[in-house]
């Protein structure tokens, strides 16, 4: 049996890549919309509030809380069994977004909801995913 081993990437978007631009650069990016001011994750062709095409970006401060967590130990994708104990989370950034992502740099024994955490990339081919660590005081 052959299994593809080939980790997904982003499927990159016009809309999007100026957010996966801004991650190559170190910066967690948010759309917003020039006309309702409105704060947009994931990056859209439009704005879902007001359905303007006016949209721009801005720079968020990466420092985020932790919403909700799943720590996987076992049992995934063979293609991510290397990566085990692995979790994945949703962080509340400072901004108001919530965002999908994963936890890394620290023991999932110690990962705590309203935990504070702070955004760092990982390169997976061209790309760099943003992905939280614990907060550094
Ligand atoms: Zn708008």
């Amino acid at each position: 049996m052959n299994f593809d081993m080939t980790k997904p990437i982003p499927d990159m978007q016009p809309w999007s890549a100026g957010f996966w631009e801004g991650t190559r650069e170190g910066k967690l990016l948010i759309q917003t919309c020039g006309d309702c001011g409105s704060k947009i994750f994931y990056p859209r062709k439009y704005c879902p509030e007001c359905w303007s095409g006016n949209l721009g970006w801005m720079q968020a401060s990466g420092n985020a809380k932790i919403f909700s967590f799943s720590t996987a130990y076992s049992m995934v994708e063979p293609k991510f069994m290397d990566e085990l104990p692995y979790t994945v989370a949703y962080v509340d950034l400072d901004e108001g977004i919530r965002m999908m992502t994963r936890i890394v740099e620290c023991d999932p024994a110690d990962i705590k909801i309203g935990m504070e955490v702070e955004v760092t990339f990982f390169q997976r081919g061209d790309f760099y995913l943003p992905y939280f660590r614990p907060a550094k005081k």
